[in-house]
């Protein structure tokens, strides 16, 4: 069936989307929130050619509804939103830098209905010009004009994910010897493989832009790259992907060839059977909403005054233990981990995810 932005809207479960359409530069603006129990609807902003407006609108619908996942799963008061604004082409810097001050007076104009940060497709550059026209952005001290990069904060999450999943499958966390395939060397994909390949894992490094995999495997030296278009195929212990969604499918998991997925991507399963799907195949899969969420709980401490490296760093690292937890659930249930993750949600808001 075609996607329509009517249809989408009359299926949704979330409180609504904010819509606006960007004249100068052709760009469709979506502010999709979906639900404030916990607080604030609260979600980054990702800058992104699809292929259709209603295609960037379902996405934005999905990831907001992670971002609700994400805040209960990590017991961090806010509530889910994403916003998502779907450029028709890349954009000139200029005509970009104007499109960011709409959609900053914009979420002005919502009075704190939606705060924001980075994601996909958008810079800390970004942010800081967001930041000239509105509060409501998060991880940018507007006063000195600077913005924290969240990704590695969100691959130290996903680090101690990875250790927490290891102990599960083999009994230790060591990574010496452990191969682990990290898709996607960007925002969170580089600094976590400089991680694992510091704590002794063997890597294989995969990227759209195949330079960017490569510069990355000379420096780290224990690594080796691959063709995009192979990744799945690529026997490994750990898939962690790193780049976008959808990339756990009804066609890619019987190719898998690993024991452990868990990366940093949001919304990895293409359909909720994916998550079945790999439970049958004995592959643990470690639910993204979880094993991501680092940026967000170390934003989340910045926000209330906290600046002790440390103390972030720690807070950040209990995300492996929020993980050993659904993964205990999971277990005694001999369900999915995403079942049991989501049961953990529910426990906490009142909301069966899907
Ligand atoms: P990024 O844009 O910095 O990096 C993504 C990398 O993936 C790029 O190098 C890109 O070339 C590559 N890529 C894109 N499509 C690919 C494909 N099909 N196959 C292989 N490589 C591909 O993004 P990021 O900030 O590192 O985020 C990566 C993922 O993690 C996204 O799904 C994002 O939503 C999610 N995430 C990021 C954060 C964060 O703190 N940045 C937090 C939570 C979730």
């Amino acid at each position: 069936m075609a996607l329509s932005i009517k249809s989408l809207l009359e299926s949704w479960d979330g409180l609504g989307v904010v819509m606006r359409f960007d004249p100068p530069t052709g760009t469709w603006i979506f502010i999709a929130l979906h639900n404030d129990t916990l607080g604030r609807p609260t979600g980054g902003t990702r800058i992104k050619v699809y292929q259709s407006a209603a295609a960037g609108l379902r996405d934005a619908m999905r990831l907001a509804e992670g971002m609700t996942h994400k805040w209960a799963a990590i017991d961090v008061g806010y509530g889910g939103g994403k916003a998502v604004l779907a450029i028709p082409r890349r954009l000139k810097r200029a005509e970009r830098e104007g499109l960011l001050r709409r959609y900053g007076r914009l979420l002005t104009s919502l009075h704190g209905s939606f705060a924001t940060g980075m994601d996909l497709g958008t810079t800390t550059e970004d942010m800081l010009i967001i930041g000239e026209e509105t509060e409501y952005v998060h991880g940018v001290d507007r006063e000195k004009r600077r913005a924290v990069d969240p990704g590695p904060f969100t691959a130290r999450g996903v680090f101690a994910s990875v250790r927490a999943t290891l102990r599960r499958v083999f009994g230790s966390d060591q990574m010496a010897g452990r191969v682990i395939h990290v898709q996607g060397v960007g925002d969170v994909g580089a600094p976590l493989a400089r991680m694992l390949n510091s704590a002794g894992a063997k890597l294989i490094l995969t990227d759209l832009e195949t330079r960017r995999a490569e510069q990355l495997a000379d420096e780290l030296g224990n690594a080796e790259t691959f063709e995009p278009h192979t990744a799945y195929q690529v026997p490994c212990d750990i898939y962690a992907p790193c780049a976008v969604g959808g990339t756990l499918n009804a066609e890619t998991i019987p190719s898998l060839k690993c024991r452990i997925v868990c990366g940093s991507a949001n919304n990895q399963l293409d359909e909720p059977e994916d998550a079945v799907r790999l439970h049958t195949r004995g592959i643990l899969y470690a639910p993204d909403f979880v094993v991501n969420a680092g940026g967000a709980a170390a934003f989340a401490l910045i926000g209330q005054g906290e600046s002790d490296p440390d103390r972030i760093g720690a807070r950040v690292d209990k995300i492996g233990e929020s993980l050993d937890t659904i993964l205990d659930d999971a277990r005694t249930s001999n369900q999915s981990p995403v079942v049991a993750a989501r049961e953990l949600v529910r426990r906490r808001i009142g909301l069966d995810g899907t």
